[in-house]
């Protein structure tokens, strides 16, 4: 099944967010085509995509007719089921596999593996009732944030606990489901590594990627991270390590916490490109999206060379609050990249776009970037 996919041929991906739309530029850019799949229409994907496909992610006869008219299939986001990734790996290759995005859709199997594989990661539990929220507790200590096992991103479905009495309200909250305990991680900064793996087994990576989240979603990255060296290394290599655990065939990334010691910390894993790495697309060589094609497709990687210091600043629907911005402003600006995604309805924390700005330094390139933002 290791035979190369060249241009011209059809990339299916399951989802139809910014995602698969930045996906399918770069693809279509590259002389394929694109088939999305999703509930939705008109699309972020859709929109730019050869064939968008209207049906439910369970509907596996669907998904098996959709895998029927590609040559490979891709996803964009990780709550697709393991049913369909089998039921479309049935009919073509599913990069990567059903396995990656089995072990990292789930948070307490993602954590569990990590913490197996010997990679570095804040204490935590799975607890499945109130009983066992209280009696793990004194083991991972407080601190803690309670997290729903499975479907969360951006913080959603996440509760924090500084006292034992706090367990019974917040297991209000996300009960009664199979939830992970985290110990708060009293952490310096945030940041990620995007990497990719070919079909080959080859890695590239674009180094570490710094990152701020405003209300637990990301607002800026920077890039390259004002971190140590030696801190930078270790979460390469334990990006490569994920990867070659998981048999990975793909772009992924690696959210990790610096600690105030220099050490590094998992938080999680991405089986597909990340918002941090959004600035790959005006600062390096190859985006992680074209990436993601190559990977997906056989093809040899691309150089992951950054050629300026950059930072990427989202465009969430509340700067929609007064209806479409004007953007002149901001791209007046040199060095100023706009992207928007095509999507209608601008609620309040929806991502609807984001800014690059490419500087002399990171923090030239940050100041720039929410100079930007801050003329819309
Ligand atoms: P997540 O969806 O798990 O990536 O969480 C979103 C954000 O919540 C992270 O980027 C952190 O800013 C914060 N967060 C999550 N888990 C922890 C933790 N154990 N300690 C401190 N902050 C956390």
């Amino acid at each position: 099944m290791n035979r190369i996919v060249m241009p011209g041929a059809t990339l299916g991906v399951l989802g139809s967010g910014q995602l698969g739309r930045m996906f399918a530029l770069a693809a279509r850019r590259m002389g394929y085509r694109v088939h999305t799949l999703s509930p939705g229409e008109d699309t972020p994907t859709g929109q730019v995509a050869d064939v968008e496909i209207t049906a439910e992610y369970d509907d596996l006869e669907a998904i098996r007719t959709f895998a029927a008219g590609v040559d490979v299939v891709t996803f964009e986001f990780e709550s697709v089921s393991i049913e369909a990734a089998d039921a479309a790996a049935e009919i073509v290759p599913v990069r990567p596999t059903g396995h990656a995005l089995y072990v990292t859709q789930h948070r307490a199997r993602e954590k569990s593996f990590l913490s197996l594989k010997g990679m570095p990661v804040t204490p935590f539990e799975a607890v499945a009732s109130l009983e066992e929220l209280m009696a793990a507790i004194p083991r991972v200590g407080l601190p803690a944030i309670l997290k729903t096992a499975a479907f969360g991103y951006d913080g959603k479905g996440q509760h924090r606990l500084t006292r034992p009495e706090d367990a019974e309200r917040v297991w209000g909250l996300v009960g009664p489901q199979l939830a992970l305990l985290e110990r708060v991680v009293d952490f310096v900064l945030e940041f990620s590594v995007v990497a990719a793996r070919g079909l080959d087994g080859a890695f590239v990576h674009y180094g570490a990627i710094e990152n701020t989240h405003r209300d637990h979603i990301l607002d800026l990255s920077v890039a390259p991270a004002g971190i140590p060296v030696e801190a930078a290394h270790e979460a390469v290599q334990i990006t490569r390590a994920v990867a070659e655990e998981l048999g990975y065939v793909g772009v992924l990334c690696v959210e990790f916490f610096l600690t105030a010691s220099g050490g590094v910390l998992v938080n999680e894993v991405a089986p597909r490109p990340h918002n941090s790495g959004h600035l790959t697309i005006d600062a390096c060589a190859t985006s992680q999206f074209e990436q993601q094609v190559r990977a997906m497709c056989g093809l040899p990687l691309g150089s992951t060379a950054q050629r300026r210091p950059a930072a990427m600043a989202n465009l969430l629907g509340d700067v929609w609050a007064q209806g479409e911005p004007d953007w002149s402003g901001a791209l007046a600006l040199p060095d100023v990249a706009l992207h928007l995604y095509g999507k209608s309805d601008p609620r309040a924390g929806r991502k609807m776009g984001h800014l690059t700005a490419l500087g002399e330094t990171p923090l030239a390139a940050a100041e720039r970037v929410l100079a930007a933002r801050g003329l819309l």
